[in-house]
């Protein structure tokens, strides 16, 4: 059973197991993995096999690349860009293959996917490139938490994350930037851009999108008719090095309501994925791109420059990108800190502020041991009652108050601090947790009576 947690999803589950039937490939090994749209029950090797195939044809059949290009394999961490690592380079063993990926300074979590990504390319000796935001350019993602952007956090990472992968490809030489975009994530962004009459956003989901700019690389997405499920069972059976835990951002995050619309139509039709990507890629995106050539003529084309701060490509009427956009707004570069010491609680309570200590662990800890006066909200309760917990802390505590979440060691109370501040509260998370506040010397409240 394999726990498995992706930004902006709660963790999904797999649970990877004999089937008690032969490889309906092989017929040799014993089957792990059902596949109903193609009415396959695989082995481990057999799998494998028949997911890099996938990826070699589908490379082959857009035309994705060809010898000389240098390919960049952006790298998060996560299953989609692991796999997409790996089989791209059993698919293509010659090719010029270059891995980056991007430090966000998301505390708790880019060092935990860093570790992960540094095991993964030197197993597979491929050459890492790592872009450290705050070292580069003096902030990190978490700074966002100060600015208007706080409650739209992926979104503000998604796009500073597209335009350093770009600016890196510039720097590396790389011709073509390939990014791990599964069948799920694609028609699920295509469903919800549908609904919204959207179609730009779509076209822009295809597999290969050309340069907008000279210079600059082309885009790519391998997995693009890959189901998510997919990359996960090839990541465990691979035994690939993979993020094990989410991005305090993301916590308390749902799933998108159209992927969940999709996977439950796929228990009555399980093609319906691939038919809807097809629908989309063959019939739709052709149809909108000749009738935006036809009013091309007409209307004048959005005009794409370099921006004026970084020189990417940007259609935006000052000319300047919505990455720089965004940067611009951040106050106080690397300034923003989420967590503060139990001295410097202790200091805030003495000069009279008012602060109010919450326990995120569960009941039974903090019946047995509490900072003294702390309240108790379980992490698990926070998560799911977010919206009225927040609503009944200000209405109760007032506006000015300052939160200090604290657990065992200070990673759980992490995302709740993040939580809360995207719910406009002033919080923090207590460095080091209660063990920390024990070693400094602070007296904690015990249980009187263990009933
Ligand atoms: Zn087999
Ligand atoms: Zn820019």
């Amino acid at each position: 059973m394999v726990r498995y947690s992706k930004c902006g999803l709660p963790a999904m589950t797999v649970e990877i197991k004999g089937l008690g039937v032969k490889c309906s490939e092989c017929g040799e090994e014993e089957a792990v993995v059902e596949l109903r749209y193609a009415r396959k029950k695989l082995c481990r090797r057999c799998f494998t096999d028949f997911f890099v195939r996938r990826v070699k044809r589908t490379v082959e059949r857009y035309r994705m690349f060809g010898p000389d290009d240098r390919v960049a394999v952006a790298l998060s961490g996560g299953k989609d860009s692991v796999a997409l690592l790996d089989a791209l380079k059993r698919a293509f063993p010659e090719q010029d293959i270059v891995a980056f990926y991007i430090d966000l300074g998301i505390h708790h979590y880019s060092e935990h996917l860093r570790e992960k990504v540094e095991a993964l390319t030197d197993r597979l000796k491929v050459p890492l490139h790592i872009y450290d935001l705050k070292e580069r350019e003096g902030y990190v993602i978490d700074d966002f938490l100060t600015t208007k952007f706080r409650s739209k956090m992926c979104s503000v990472c998604g796009i500073v994350k597209r335009a350093v992968f770009t600016q890196m490809a510039k720097e590396v030489g790389a011709t073509v930037m390939a990014t791990g975009h599964n069948l799920d994530d694609t028609v699920g962004t295509m469903l919800s851009a549908f609904f919204a009459g959207d179609f730009e956003s779509i076209a822009r989901l295809k597999p290969v999108l050309k340069p907008l700019l000279p210079g600059q690389p082309k885009k790519i997405k391998p997995l693009f008719n890959t189901p998510e499920i997919e990359d996960l069972y090839y990541v465990v059976l691979n035994d690939l090095p993979v993020q094990e835990c989410s991005c305090p951002h993301s916590f308390g995050a749902s799933v998108s309501r159209y992927k969940r619309m999709l996977d439950e139509m796929e228990r009555d039709n399980p093609n319906v994925k691939f038919q809807l990507l097809s629908v989309f890629i063959k019939r739709l995106v052709p149809m909108y791109e000749r009738v935006k050539a036809l009013e091309g003529e007409e209307e004048a084309a959005v005009e794409v420059r370099p921006c004026k701060v970084c020189g990417l490509p940007t259609s935006s009427p000052d000319g300047i990108c919505s990455r720089c956009r965004r940067v611009a707004m951040l106050k106080e570069r690397g300034g923003q800190r989420l967590e503060v010491s139990p001295r410097e609680v202790k200091a805030m309570m003495d000069e009279g502020r008012r602060v109010v200590l919450i326990d995120v662990r569960p009941e039974s800890a903090y019946e047995k041991e509490r900072i003294p006066g702390s309240i108790n909200i379980p992490i698990a309760e926070f998560e799911s009652r977010q919206r009225k917990i927040v609503r009944k802390l200000r209405r109760k505590y007032g506006r000015g108050t300052i939160f200090v979440a604290y657990c065992y060691a200070g990673r759980e109370s992490y995302p709740v601090a993040v939580a809360m501040r995207r719910w406009g509260l002033r919080a923090y998370s207590l460095e080091g947790g209660i063990a920390a506040w024990k070693e400094a010397g602070y007296s904690l409240e015990e249980s009187s009576e263990a009933t």
